[in-house]
């Protein structure tokens, strides 16, 4: 397994940083979680096309996830032909204000057979053979929905936290982090700091931890002063970081 980030950034994106968006690759199949980069031009830097993506997974539907989706969903639309996606949404009103926008824009209905809206609930969503993808739900934008993600793969569990509560004041860190092994967690940074966040790291069973989603940024900082404390080294990801498992 491959994972490539497109985007690393928190809410609003720097000079080096997109938003958030992760690109999964297994085998010939790839996969992107979450679409707060312009995930149409970062996939053709990275010599892909809409050809290549089967499936988007959404964590949550605030902007620095989603904003690149209905660029890239238009394109499929009306331009990528041979391109089929299947996308999952966190929310019914976001998905319907996503394809509403796309026949505006068209003046046409879209195209749905190959472009097609899911709505996530908590469980396995997603299980193809290649990649099974297992939703947990979060706290951070309740009461709306917004979930963790656990991909599984050629033997290999990782573990995306995707956005959670605030200061962790709803105690909303996955629990599946201390009672199972896993061989990668990718952690948000945006809404807490390396305190709030210590109690979950002393009893996490990771192979690796990396840090996304810094804010503000002197807690870069704080997350290199975390290596050598525990079992698994702790990353910060830059954009274009690749992790190999
Ligand atoms: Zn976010
Ligand atoms: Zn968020």
């Amino acid at each position: 397994m491959k994972l490539t980030f497109l985007g690393s950034s928190h809410g609003v994106p720097a000079a080096d940083r997109y938003c958030s968006s992760l690109m999964v690759e297994i085998g010939e199949s790839t996969y992107l979680i979450d679409a707060g980069a312009p995930i149409i031009d970062c996939i053709l830097r990275h010599g892909k096309t809409p050809m290549d993506i089967k499936t988007i997974f959404t964590t949550h539907s605030h902007g620095d996830h989603i904003n690149g989706l209905h660029h890239y969903i238009d394109l499929v639309d009306w331009y990528y032909k041979e391109a089929e996606i299947d996308v999952f949404m966190t929310n019914e009103d976001v998905s319907n204000a996503m394809i509403h926008m796309l026949e505006v824009l068209r003046g046409a209905p879209y195209h749905a057979d190959r472009i097609r809206m899911h709505i996530a609930a908590p469980g396995e969503v997603w299980n193809d053979g290649t990649l099974r993808v297992t939703y947990i739900p979060t706290r951070h934008m309740e009461p709306r929905a917004s979930y963790a993600i656990l991909l599984e793969a050629e033997g290999k569990r990782v573990l995306v936290t995707g956005d959670m509560s605030w200061k962790m004041m709803k105690h909303d860190f996955p629990t599946i982090v201390a009672e199972e092994e896993l061989d990668l967690v990718i952690c948000e940074m945006a809404h807490f700091g390396v305190p709030e966040l210590t109690p979950y790291f002393e009893t996490c069973k990771a192979k690796e931890m990396w840090i996304t989603h810094v804010w503000p940024p002197e807690k870069f900082e704080d997350i290199k002063a975390l290596n050598g404390k525990y079992s698994y080294p702790v990353y910060t990801a830059h954009d274009n970081d690749v992790i190999e498992l």
